[in-house]
């Protein structure tokens, strides 16, 4: 199997190229027309394995290009330096098209640049889940607009103690959107949002 294979926009394929990719990986592989076909979709695959290629690509081939303010793509990590890992990969990817991208994280990284940058218009956000559910609370960020949301590293979202973050920010969110969720193993939390948010997942295991 080759990139070839998947059906994806030139300029993500030269991006691809550039960064040396020759083959998909196995969870790439078993993604990429899953999510690229808008269903909800459950991924047990850890880091290292091409995880965040795999529904990235996806979203950026799926992703039209508009000038509409609100962000249509929400990405939650858990830790500061996986947001700054997601965003890299989205600006790698999106070298030849034109995609906003915003990490957005707590601790000593102040709010307000936070809040200009989303004032000025996004495509994707991405970030951990306080800080997303403060910018919502503070009408900043409109989560409205989104179609769809990705849960990456589920398992430490709980090991975290991420959980009621996250059911404030699903009650933000439309009902009609697509559900992305990664894991690095199959844990009862995974189970639990399964069956509270998700609808008919497909769960790919690598
Ligand atoms: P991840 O599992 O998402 O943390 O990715 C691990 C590493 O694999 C990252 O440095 C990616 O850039 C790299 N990677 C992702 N997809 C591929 C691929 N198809 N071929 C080679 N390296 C890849």
């Amino acid at each position: 199997n080759t990139f070839e294979d998947f059906k994806i926009k030139k300029q993500l394929k030269n991006a691809i190229a550039d960064l040396g990719f020759e083959k998909p990986t196995p969870i790439q592989q078993e993604s990429y027309s899953t999510i690229l076909g808008g269903a909800d979709f459950v991924g047990i695959a850890q880091t290292g394995t091409g995880k965040t290629i795999a529904y990235l690509l996806p979203i950026l081939q799926d992703l039209n290009y508009s000038d509409q303010p609100q962000p249509r793509v929400l990405i939650m990590a858990p830790t500061r330096e996986l947001v700054i890992q997601i965003v890299e990969q989205i600006e790698k990817l999106t070298s030849y098209l034109s995609v906003r991208a915003l990490g957005v994280y707590g601790g000593s990284n102040n709010i307000n640049p936070q809040k200009r940058a989303i004032a000025e218009g996004l495509d994707i956000i991405v970030g951990t889940p306080r800080r997303l559910y403060d910018l919502a609370l503070s009408n900043v960020l409109r989560l409205k607009s989104i179609k769809k949301l990705v849960i990456d590293e589920v398992d430490i979202m709980l090991d975290f103690g991420y959980k009621t973050q996250l059911k404030n920010i699903f009650d933000h969110l439309p009902e009609k959107r697509q559900n992305i969720l990664f894991s690095a193993t199959m844990t009862s939390y995974v189970d639990e949002l399964m069956n509270d948010f998700l609808v008919n997942p497909v769960k790919k295991t690598i």
